[in-house]
Protein backbone atom coordinates (compact mmCIF):
# COMPACT_ATOMS: atom_id res chain seq x y z
CA UNK A 1 0.00 0.00 0.00
CA UNK A 2 2.75 2.26 1.12
CA UNK A 3 5.69 1.27 -0.94
CA UNK A 4 7.17 3.05 -3.35
CA UNK A 5 6.36 6.12 -1.42
CA UNK A 6 8.33 8.85 -0.96
CA UNK A 7 9.69 9.72 3.18
CA UNK A 8 7.63 12.33 3.65
CA UNK A 9 4.53 10.12 2.14
CA UNK A 10 5.01 7.62 4.77
CA UNK A 11 5.42 10.15 7.11
CA UNK A 12 2.22 11.43 7.07
CA UNK A 13 0.42 8.06 6.39
CA UNK A 14 2.06 7.27 9.69
CA UNK A 15 0.60 10.01 11.46
CA UNK A 16 -2.73 9.35 9.85
CA UNK A 17 -2.81 5.58 11.13
CA UNK A 18 -1.67 6.51 14.87
CA UNK A 19 -3.38 9.97 14.66
CA UNK A 20 -0.13 11.88 16.60
CA UNK A 21 3.66 10.66 16.75
CA UNK A 22 6.44 11.65 18.34
CA UNK A 23 9.81 12.26 16.58
CA UNK A 24 11.53 9.41 18.53
CA UNK A 25 8.76 6.84 16.61
CA UNK A 26 9.33 8.26 13.35
CA UNK A 27 12.82 7.22 13.79
CA UNK A 28 12.50 4.18 15.22
CA UNK A 29 9.97 3.52 12.58
CA UNK A 30 11.87 4.42 9.83
CA UNK A 31 15.52 4.17 10.63
CA UNK A 32 16.80 7.32 9.19
CA UNK A 33 18.97 10.32 10.14
CA UNK A 34 18.07 12.84 12.78
CA UNK A 35 18.95 15.51 10.49
CA UNK A 36 17.01 14.26 7.15
CA UNK A 37 14.03 13.71 9.60
CA UNK A 38 13.68 16.95 10.98
CA UNK A 39 14.25 18.64 7.32
CA UNK A 40 11.13 16.46 6.18
CA UNK A 41 9.11 17.28 9.54
CA UNK A 42 10.16 21.49 9.04
CA UNK A 43 8.93 21.29 5.43
CA UNK A 44 5.43 19.52 6.39
CA UNK A 45 4.99 21.82 8.74
CA UNK A 46 5.52 25.18 6.43
CA UNK A 47 3.52 23.24 4.12
CA UNK A 48 1.11 23.45 6.48
CA UNK A 49 0.35 19.54 6.49
CA UNK A 50 1.52 18.58 10.47
CA UNK A 51 0.84 20.59 13.53
CA UNK A 52 3.31 20.54 16.04
CA UNK A 53 2.33 20.67 19.73
CA UNK A 54 4.63 19.86 23.17
CA UNK A 55 3.26 17.51 25.75
CA UNK A 56 4.56 17.45 29.05
CA UNK A 57 5.26 14.19 30.11
CA UNK A 58 6.65 13.42 33.69
CA UNK A 59 8.98 15.85 35.28
CA UNK A 60 11.60 16.10 31.75
CA UNK A 61 11.61 17.96 28.93
CA UNK A 62 8.07 18.46 27.18
CA UNK A 63 7.90 16.18 24.16
CA UNK A 64 6.62 17.36 20.40
CA UNK A 65 3.45 15.67 19.07
CA UNK A 66 3.15 16.14 15.41
CA UNK A 67 -0.19 15.38 13.99
CA UNK A 68 -2.02 16.47 10.59
CA UNK A 69 -3.39 20.00 9.59
CA UNK A 70 -6.94 18.92 9.74
CA UNK A 71 -7.34 22.26 7.19
CA UNK A 72 -4.50 20.51 4.93
CA UNK A 73 -6.74 18.75 2.51
CA UNK A 74 -10.37 16.95 2.36
CA UNK A 75 -11.68 13.70 1.15
CA UNK A 76 -14.67 12.09 -0.27
CA UNK A 77 -15.73 8.56 0.13
CA UNK A 78 -18.52 7.21 -1.47
CA UNK A 79 -20.54 3.26 -0.64
CA UNK A 80 -22.88 1.76 -3.12
CA UNK A 81 -24.37 -0.77 -1.28
CA UNK A 82 -27.49 -2.75 -1.19
CA UNK A 83 -29.88 -0.09 0.28
CA UNK A 84 -28.34 3.07 -0.29
CA UNK A 85 -25.66 5.40 -1.56
CA UNK A 86 -23.60 6.37 1.58
CA UNK A 87 -21.38 9.68 1.03
CA UNK A 88 -18.58 11.08 3.46
CA UNK A 89 -16.72 14.13 3.49
CA UNK A 90 -13.21 13.94 5.49
CA UNK A 91 -10.84 16.21 6.53
CA UNK A 92 -6.92 16.26 6.76
CA UNK A 93 -6.87 13.87 9.77
CA UNK A 94 -8.99 11.42 8.85
CA UNK A 95 -12.39 13.41 10.42
CA UNK A 96 -15.55 12.69 9.34
CA UNK A 97 -16.64 16.46 8.47
CA UNK A 98 -20.22 15.65 6.72
CA UNK A 99 -22.49 12.95 5.14
CA UNK A 100 -24.73 12.49 3.01
CA UNK A 101 -26.96 9.35 1.33
CA UNK A 102 -29.70 8.59 -0.86
CA UNK A 103 -31.79 5.19 -0.37
CA UNK A 104 -32.02 3.03 -3.65
CA UNK A 105 -35.38 1.99 -4.76
CA UNK A 106 -36.38 -1.11 -6.43
CA UNK A 107 -36.74 0.71 -9.55
CA UNK A 108 -33.09 1.95 -9.61
CA UNK A 109 -31.23 -1.39 -8.79
CA UNK A 110 -29.05 -0.81 -11.94
CA UNK A 111 -26.05 0.86 -13.93
CA UNK A 112 -28.51 4.20 -14.62
CA UNK A 113 -30.24 4.23 -11.21
CA UNK A 114 -26.53 4.08 -9.26
CA UNK A 115 -24.75 6.55 -11.38
CA UNK A 116 -28.00 9.06 -10.53
CA UNK A 117 -28.31 8.44 -6.85
CA UNK A 118 -24.10 8.38 -6.96
CA UNK A 119 -24.52 12.01 -8.48
CA UNK A 120 -26.64 13.35 -5.88
CA UNK A 121 -24.75 12.08 -2.81
CA UNK A 122 -21.47 13.83 -3.83
CA UNK A 123 -23.37 16.94 -5.31
CA UNK A 124 -24.97 17.16 -1.84
CA UNK A 125 -21.40 17.09 -0.24
CA UNK A 126 -19.15 20.64 -0.01
CA UNK A 127 -16.16 20.20 -2.89
CA UNK A 128 -14.15 23.52 -1.52
CA UNK A 129 -10.57 21.59 -0.30
CA UNK A 130 -11.18 18.16 -1.93
CA UNK A 131 -8.44 16.45 -3.36
CA UNK A 132 -9.98 12.81 -4.51
CA UNK A 133 -13.02 10.53 -4.31
CA UNK A 134 -12.77 7.22 -3.53
CA UNK A 135 -15.94 4.93 -4.38
CA UNK A 136 -16.59 1.33 -2.49
CA UNK A 137 -18.95 -0.81 -4.36
CA UNK A 138 -19.68 -4.53 -3.47
CA UNK A 139 -18.73 -6.93 -6.39
CA UNK A 140 -16.00 -7.83 -8.59
CA UNK A 141 -13.51 -4.47 -9.24
CA UNK A 142 -11.29 -5.15 -11.66
CA UNK A 143 -8.78 -1.81 -12.73
CA UNK A 144 -11.85 0.90 -11.84
CA UNK A 145 -14.45 -1.12 -13.78
CA UNK A 146 -17.59 -2.93 -11.74
CA UNK A 147 -17.00 -6.44 -13.36
CA UNK A 148 -19.60 -8.22 -11.61
CA UNK A 149 -22.08 -6.99 -9.14
CA UNK A 150 -24.92 -9.42 -8.85
CA UNK A 151 -26.57 -7.93 -5.60
CA UNK A 152 -26.46 -4.60 -7.31
CA UNK A 153 -27.78 -6.25 -10.22
CA UNK A 154 -24.33 -4.05 -12.10
CA UNK A 155 -22.27 -6.10 -15.03
CA UNK A 156 -19.08 -3.95 -16.88
CA UNK A 157 -19.87 -0.84 -15.13
CA UNK A 158 -17.38 2.09 -15.39
CA UNK A 159 -17.60 4.52 -12.21
CA UNK A 160 -14.75 6.38 -13.19
CA UNK A 161 -15.75 9.05 -15.21
CA UNK A 162 -18.56 9.82 -12.65
CA UNK A 163 -16.23 10.93 -9.70
CA UNK A 164 -13.20 12.01 -11.88
CA UNK A 165 -12.49 15.86 -11.37
CA UNK A 166 -11.60 16.52 -7.85
CA UNK A 167 -7.77 15.18 -8.41
CA UNK A 168 -7.41 11.29 -7.23
CA UNK A 169 -10.44 8.91 -8.25
CA UNK A 170 -10.76 5.38 -7.26
CA UNK A 171 -12.81 2.86 -7.60
CA UNK A 172 -12.68 -0.17 -5.46
CA UNK A 173 -14.94 -3.74 -4.38
CA UNK A 174 -15.99 -3.12 -1.13
CA UNK A 175 -14.14 -5.38 0.76
CA UNK A 176 -10.79 -3.63 -0.53
CA UNK A 177 -12.46 -0.94 1.03
CA UNK A 178 -12.76 -2.91 4.19
CA UNK A 179 -9.02 -3.99 4.43
CA UNK A 180 -8.11 -0.35 4.23
CA UNK A 181 -10.07 0.91 7.16
CA UNK A 182 -8.92 -2.02 9.21
CA UNK A 183 -5.16 -0.86 8.49
CA UNK A 184 -5.84 2.92 8.95
CA UNK A 185 -7.85 2.18 12.10
CA UNK A 186 -6.40 -0.70 13.72
CA UNK A 187 -3.05 -1.65 12.15
CA UNK A 188 -2.28 -5.27 11.33
CA UNK A 189 -0.46 -5.78 8.24
CA UNK A 190 -1.46 -9.87 7.56
CA UNK A 191 -5.13 -10.53 8.23
CA UNK A 192 -8.48 -11.75 6.66
CA UNK A 193 -11.44 -9.45 6.74
CA UNK A 194 -14.95 -10.79 6.27
CA UNK A 195 -17.85 -8.58 5.36
CA UNK A 196 -21.17 -10.55 6.37
CA UNK A 197 -24.43 -9.66 5.82
CA UNK A 198 -26.87 -10.25 2.79
CA UNK A 199 -23.90 -11.06 0.75
CA UNK A 200 -20.56 -12.50 2.25
CA UNK A 201 -17.44 -11.72 1.14
CA UNK A 202 -13.77 -11.67 2.03
CA UNK A 203 -10.20 -10.56 1.26
CA UNK A 204 -6.52 -11.16 2.35
CA UNK A 205 -4.30 -8.78 3.44
CA UNK A 206 -1.11 -9.00 3.62
CA UNK A 207 2.46 -6.74 3.73
CA UNK A 208 0.47 -4.67 1.40
CA UNK A 209 -1.08 -6.36 -0.43
CA UNK A 210 -5.19 -7.36 -0.80
CA UNK A 211 -6.56 -10.31 -2.91
CA UNK A 212 -10.29 -10.55 -2.56
CA UNK A 213 -11.66 -14.06 -1.26
CA UNK A 214 -15.27 -14.19 -3.09
CA UNK A 215 -16.51 -16.74 -0.28
CA UNK A 216 -20.04 -15.97 -0.23
CA UNK A 217 -20.02 -18.30 -3.88
CA UNK A 218 -17.90 -20.70 -2.25
CA UNK A 219 -20.25 -24.20 -3.06
CA UNK A 220 -20.79 -25.89 0.32
CA UNK A 221 -23.56 -27.99 -0.16
CA UNK A 222 -23.84 -30.02 -3.36
CA UNK A 223 -27.17 -29.81 -5.58
CA UNK A 224 -28.26 -27.53 -2.50
CA UNK A 225 -30.20 -24.06 -3.49
CA UNK A 226 -29.76 -22.53 -6.30
CA UNK A 227 -28.08 -19.25 -5.48
CA UNK A 228 -29.01 -15.93 -7.55
CA UNK A 229 -25.14 -16.33 -9.15
CA UNK A 230 -26.28 -19.47 -11.37
CA UNK A 231 -24.58 -22.05 -9.28
CA UNK A 232 -25.82 -24.39 -6.54
CA UNK A 233 -25.51 -24.72 -2.50
CA UNK A 234 -23.48 -21.72 -2.24
CA UNK A 235 -22.10 -20.22 1.22
CA UNK A 236 -24.45 -17.64 0.60
CA UNK A 237 -27.48 -19.95 0.69
CA UNK A 238 -27.22 -21.45 4.00
CA UNK A 239 -25.25 -19.36 5.91
CA UNK A 240 -26.28 -15.27 4.95
CA UNK A 241 -28.85 -12.80 6.48
CA UNK A 242 -31.07 -14.78 4.14
CA UNK A 243 -30.45 -18.01 5.54
CA UNK A 244 -30.52 -16.78 9.76
CA UNK A 245 -33.72 -14.94 8.11
CA UNK A 246 -35.83 -18.03 6.88
CA UNK A 247 -34.91 -19.77 10.49
CA UNK A 248 -36.38 -16.83 12.50
CA UNK A 249 -40.01 -16.18 9.90
CA UNK A 250 -40.12 -19.82 9.21
CA UNK A 251 -40.25 -18.15 5.95
CA UNK A 252 -41.43 -20.18 2.39
CA UNK A 253 -38.77 -17.91 -0.08
CA UNK A 254 -35.98 -18.23 -2.09
CA UNK A 255 -32.32 -16.72 -2.00
CA UNK A 256 -33.25 -15.40 -5.09
CA UNK A 257 -36.65 -13.73 -4.37
CA UNK A 258 -34.80 -12.57 -0.85
CA UNK A 259 -31.95 -10.61 -3.17
CA UNK A 260 -34.83 -9.29 -5.24
CA UNK A 261 -37.28 -7.69 -3.04
CA UNK A 262 -35.26 -7.82 0.20
CA UNK A 263 -35.65 -4.36 0.56
CA UNK A 264 -39.58 -4.65 -0.45
CA UNK A 265 -40.48 -7.80 1.37
CA UNK A 266 -37.92 -8.74 4.02
CA UNK A 267 -36.16 -5.42 5.24
CA UNK A 268 -38.31 -4.83 8.46
CA UNK A 269 -38.42 -8.57 9.63
CA UNK A 270 -34.32 -8.28 8.80
CA UNK A 271 -33.45 -5.30 11.17
CA UNK A 272 -35.98 -7.12 13.79
CA UNK A 273 -33.47 -10.44 13.70
CA UNK A 274 -30.30 -7.79 13.50
CA UNK A 275 -31.70 -6.31 16.60
CA UNK A 276 -32.01 -9.17 18.51
CA UNK A 277 -29.06 -11.16 17.75
CA UNK A 278 -27.27 -7.97 19.47
CA UNK A 279 -28.72 -8.60 22.35
CA UNK A 280 -27.43 -11.71 23.00
CA UNK A 281 -31.02 -13.78 22.89
CA UNK A 282 -30.49 -17.31 23.62
CA UNK A 283 -33.53 -18.28 21.72
CA UNK A 284 -32.25 -16.11 18.73
CA UNK A 285 -29.12 -18.27 18.51
CA UNK A 286 -30.80 -20.93 16.98
CA UNK A 287 -31.18 -19.20 13.88
CA UNK A 288 -27.52 -18.66 13.63
CA UNK A 289 -26.03 -22.67 13.90
CA UNK A 290 -26.13 -23.33 10.55
CA UNK A 291 -24.62 -20.35 9.38
CA UNK A 292 -22.20 -19.88 11.95
CA UNK A 293 -21.30 -24.05 10.91
CA UNK A 294 -20.51 -23.38 7.37
CA UNK A 295 -18.77 -19.80 7.71
CA UNK A 296 -17.15 -21.65 10.64
CA UNK A 297 -16.18 -24.52 7.66
CA UNK A 298 -15.08 -21.54 5.22
CA UNK A 299 -13.03 -19.53 7.33
CA UNK A 300 -11.96 -21.97 9.45
CA UNK A 301 -10.52 -23.74 6.02
CA UNK A 302 -9.13 -20.04 5.35
CA UNK A 303 -7.43 -19.56 8.26
CA UNK A 304 -5.89 -23.20 8.66
CA UNK A 305 -4.21 -22.84 4.57
CA UNK A 306 -3.31 -19.22 4.81
CA UNK A 307 -2.44 -18.65 8.64
CA UNK A 308 -3.24 -14.87 8.76
CA UNK A 309 -3.40 -13.18 11.93
CA UNK A 310 -6.77 -12.09 12.79
CA UNK A 311 -9.75 -13.00 10.94
CA UNK A 312 -11.72 -9.68 11.21
CA UNK A 313 -15.22 -9.90 11.20
CA UNK A 314 -17.62 -6.73 9.41
CA UNK A 315 -21.63 -6.29 8.47
CA UNK A 316 -24.35 -5.48 9.93
CA UNK A 317 -25.72 -9.08 9.81
CA UNK A 318 -23.18 -9.73 12.44
CA UNK A 319 -22.45 -9.23 16.26
CA UNK A 320 -19.67 -9.80 19.17
CA UNK A 321 -21.62 -13.12 19.93
CA UNK A 322 -21.50 -14.39 16.72
CA UNK A 323 -17.54 -13.53 16.24
CA UNK A 324 -17.33 -15.52 19.16
CA UNK A 325 -18.93 -18.69 18.04
CA UNK A 326 -17.09 -18.52 15.16
CA UNK A 327 -13.44 -18.67 16.66
CA UNK A 328 -14.95 -21.14 19.09
CA UNK A 329 -15.80 -23.31 16.28
CA UNK A 330 -12.83 -22.67 14.26
CA UNK A 331 -10.64 -23.14 17.17
CA UNK A 332 -11.82 -26.51 18.31
CA UNK A 333 -12.15 -27.96 14.28
CA UNK A 334 -9.96 -26.22 12.01
CA UNK A 335 -7.02 -24.49 13.65
CA UNK A 336 -6.35 -23.46 17.39
CA UNK A 337 -4.38 -20.21 17.05
CA UNK A 338 -7.37 -18.58 14.92
CA UNK A 339 -8.72 -15.32 16.78
CA UNK A 340 -11.87 -13.64 15.36
CA UNK A 341 -12.06 -10.05 16.25
CA UNK A 342 -15.89 -7.99 15.48
CA UNK A 343 -15.83 -4.62 14.00
CA UNK A 344 -19.18 -2.62 14.92
CA UNK A 345 -18.78 0.04 12.42
CA UNK A 346 -20.84 -0.14 9.35
CA UNK A 347 -19.47 3.25 7.73
CA UNK A 348 -16.24 1.14 7.50
CA UNK A 349 -16.87 0.52 3.53
CA UNK A 350 -17.19 4.77 2.79
CA UNK A 351 -14.57 5.79 4.89
CA UNK A 352 -11.82 3.02 3.42
CA UNK A 353 -12.53 4.73 0.62
CA UNK A 354 -11.71 8.15 1.24
CA UNK A 355 -8.41 6.56 3.63
CA UNK A 356 -7.67 5.01 0.49
CA UNK A 357 -7.83 8.00 -1.64
CA UNK A 358 -6.07 10.21 0.50
CA UNK A 359 -3.14 7.61 0.52
CA UNK A 360 -3.26 7.52 -3.55
CA UNK A 361 -3.14 11.32 -3.37
CA UNK A 362 -0.15 11.01 -1.39
CA UNK A 363 1.67 8.45 -3.64
CA UNK A 364 0.69 10.18 -6.67
CA UNK A 365 2.12 13.20 -5.29
CA UNK A 366 -0.98 15.45 -5.34
CA UNK A 367 -0.44 15.94 -1.69
CA UNK A 368 3.47 16.28 -1.84
ZN1 LIG B 1 -23.71 -18.10 -5.58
Amino acid sequence: MVDEMNLKGRIMVEILKKGWITRKELLEKFGVAKSTLSYVISELKNEKKVKISKRVKGRGRPEEIISMNPNAWKTIGVKIGREAVVGVLMDASLKELDTSFEMIPHRMRNEHGSKELLRKVIDKLPKDGVVGIGLSVSGIVKNGIVVESPILNLKGVDFRKDIEGFGVSEVMGDIRSLAIYEVMKYGGDDFLVVNYGLGIGAGLYRKGKFSYLPIGHAVVEENGEECYCGKRGCLETVASDYANLKSFTNGNFTIKEFVEYEHEKYYEKLKELWKLSKEEREDIRKHYEKSIKYLGSVLGNLSFLLSPKKIVLYGEGTSTWMSRMLEERIKKVFDEKARVVYRKELDAFEKGAAYSVTIAAIKRGVIS
